[in-house]
């Protein structure tokens, strides 16, 4: 992502974070710099060595803390199966998260399918099961890399 868009998506953050009461403070602000200026996942102890750049004194403590509150904002998704962490492209809204991992670049793209969605609900309440969130992590190989 270029730095323009960057700060169009800091921004927007910011604004949303300001709505809402809660501080952007500026350790937080840089991860979500950091991961907005990535095409793909990054791994927390990746994002502590970037974060180290601008605040030298960062400590793991101070990466998971920041995660934890961009995740909880909706800012950022966790991709479990690397633990590693990918800016949500639409992070105005809530919604369930779809993830298309490439094996090779490492590159994710977010899609929203409410076929997918609805029907695992589906098939989920037919066992009795009741769906908070849902995540899908699909993973293979993406466009540029098929094309190379
Ligand atoms: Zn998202
Ligand atoms: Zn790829």
């Amino acid at each position: 992502m270029n730095t323009k868009e960057t700060q169009r998506l800091v921004t927007k953050a910011q604004q949303l974070c300001e709505q809402r009461g809660a501080r952007l403070t500026p350790a937080r602000r840089e991860v979500f710099e950091i991961l907005a200026a990535e095409s793909g996942a990054v791994g927390a102890y990746d994002l502590l060595d970037k974060l180290k750049a601008a605040v030298p004194n960062a400590k793991p403590p101070t990466i998971y803390r920041a995660l934890d509150f961009l995740q909880e904002q909706g800012f950022v998704h966790k991709i479990t199966s690397s633990n590693s962490y990918v800016l949500c492209s639409h992070f105005d809204h809530h919604h369930p998260v779809q993830m298309l991992i490439c094996e090779r670049c490492g590159s994710v793209q977010e899609i929203q399918s409410d076929g997918v969605y609805n029907a695992l609900l589906k098939q989920a309440e037919d066992q009795g099961f009741h769906v908070e969130s849902q995540t899908i992590e699909a993973h293979g190989t993406c466009s540029n890399c098929r094309a190379a």
